[in-house]
């Protein structure tokens, strides 16, 4: 295995995809093709309104649930939010936090992500806090300070007592979606800065317990050599999760590499 420490985690992010039903059936296929390993952690996470349906499918099987979101009041005044002990009560062990798309179109700061990943930690959820450059900032040599400004923000009174529940996924934006992959070297260097990052704000030994995953266009075509990297740990998944061969496909390839 690359990264002896820590065990690689691909997770799906099905984003507004897919009714109750249409999820169950996924949920089913994903189950039976990835379900009986366990060297590679799964999750998948559906819309709030499919997570029901699919807790149901995944109760009892080796692959978890995660939401997209969540809101960081417990309860009370939030038309339309939902909290962490309502996705608790689903069985989530997961959380997507901070993804690129609510950053642009849902206005979430760095301060509301880090109120959301404390909020989930303490409610036993593992924060999956995605960080990511645009095109126009790699471009203008921003990458590290982008990375830097959405990490530090992010992780505000996170200790190192976090870290094994602790996922960063750092998604470039422009690969979101687009097909376009980063070269494994060039996301190699941005998580071996986001791992030296982490070792400054959480110490070394809890910085090599965070997984960091890779996303962005990530399929079964270029998972190997993503996964190949020290400092890769799993992938957020997005196209490639709604269909239950490539996303497998996805898990043998870190499966593979956990030998
Ligand atoms: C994502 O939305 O987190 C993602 C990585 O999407 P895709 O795999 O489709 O680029």
């Amino acid at each position: 295995m690359s990264n002896s420490a820590r065990k690689y985690l691909i997770a799906g992010n099905w984003k507004m995809n897919l009714n109750s039903a249409e999820g169950a059936e996924l949920a089913k296929d994903v189950v039976s093709i990835v379900g009986p390993q366990t060297d590679v952690s799964v999750c998948v996470c559906p819309t709030f309104t499919t997570l029901e349906a699919v807790s149901q499918v995944v109760n009892d099987s080796n692959v978890s649930l995660g939401a997209q979101n969540m809101h960081f009041e417990s309860a009370g005044a939030y038309t339309g939010e939902i909290s962490a002990e309502m996705l608790r009560h689903l069985f989530c062990k997961f959380v997507i936090l901070g993804h690129s798309e609510r950053r642009e179109y849902f206005g979430e700061s760095d301060a509301i992500v880090n109120q959301k990943t404390l909020v989930a930690l303490a409610a036993n959820l593992k924060p999956i806090v995605c960080i990511g450059e645009t095109l126009e900032e790699r471009e203008a040599g921003k990458v590290n300070e982008v990375i830097k400004t959405q990490l530090e923000g992010a992780l505000v009174g996170v200790t190192a007592a976090d870290a094994d529940a602790l996922v960063v996924a750092y998604e470039p934006v422009w690969a979101i979606g687009t097909g376009k992959t980063a070269t494994p070297e060039m996301a190699e260097e941005v998580h071996a800065e986001i791992r030296s990052l982490l070792a400054s704000l959480l110490g070394a030994e809890a910085a090599n317990k965070v997984r960091i995953l890779y996303g962005g266009s990530m399929k079964p075509e270029n998972a190997d050599d993503l996964l190949a990297q020290p400092n890769i740990d799993g992938g957020l998944i997005g196209g490639a999760a709604l269909k239950a061969t490539s996303f497998a496909a996805l898990v043998q390839s870190a499966q593979k590499r956990s030998k």
